[in-house]
């Protein structure tokens, strides 16, 4: 059966009330919280979620995979500091439902997937035309995407047992990479900025706990 995809006034209020939650738990970038406002999180979920896309949790997206819960999405996003036409490298698309948080913000996304397939189920993403400006890739986030580098901002949205040297490469001078960096069995949220001597500026900010970044492709 064909699914109906809804955003009805219920919805809108459940998300009026988690981007309440998210300015009590310290997010205050208004773009970022405008973009969690405007995109219908239950369309990303299958429909048995429906009444709960809305709390502050991840959920089980198929292929032992989770989207986000929104905190740490907004969390990301927040410290990304995106503005529009920057070109923003994602690591681990999964749902789509980050990639357009970013999109929303009017980043050009390029976004990497390496389970063949929940890539595959992004041919039929709800929001391609809204969200032309995502670019889904089929492949190893490890690598990055050297034919379209350098990016001015990467996320990386699983646990990184080390710091991608090839993504740093692949970022521009001035850039920044968030990324979630394994600590026994935690993750310690990082912020990355490359400076001008292509020395790297490291600043840790919270504890997360994400599914992990893993090496090569699954098909
Ligand atoms: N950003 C996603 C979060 C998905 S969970 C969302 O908003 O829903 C993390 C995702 O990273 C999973 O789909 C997992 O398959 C993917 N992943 C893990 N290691 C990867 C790698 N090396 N390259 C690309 N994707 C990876």
């Amino acid at each position: 059966m064909l699914r109906k995809f809804e955003d009805t006034y219920q919805h809108k209020g459940l998300r009026k009330q988690l981007v309440q939650q998210l300015r009590d738990k310290g997010i205050s970038d208004e773009n970022v919280l405008n973009a969690i406002n405007n995109i219908p999180r239950h369309f990303f979920l299958d429909s048995a979620f429906d009444k709960i896309a809305y709390e502050d949790r991840a959920f089980p997206i198929g292929e032992g995979q989770t989207i986000s819960q929104p905190y740490t999405v907004a969390y990301q996003t927040q410290l990304l500091n995106v503005k529009p036409n920057e070109k923003v490298l994602e690591i681990g698309t999964g749902s789509v439902y980050q990639a357009s948080v970013l999109a929303e913000i009017g980043a050009r996304v390029f976004t990497i997937e390496r389970q063949k397939k929940l890539y595959d189920k992004h041919r039929n993403f709800i929001f391609r035309n809204k969200y032309p400006n995502i670019k889904f890739f089929y492949g190893d986030g490890f690598e990055g995407l050297p034919t379209y580098a350098p990016f001015d901002k990467v996320i990386i949205t699983a646990a990184a047992p080390f710091i991608p040297p090839k993504l740093i490469n692949q970022m521009k001078t001035g850039g920044v990479m968030v990324i979630p960096l394994d600590e026994e069995n935690v993750q310690r949220m990082l912020r990355i900025t490359k400076l001008e001597d292509g020395s790297l500026k490291e600043e840790a900010f919270e504890q997360f706990s994400f599914v992990p970044m893993l090496q090569g492709k699954n098909d």
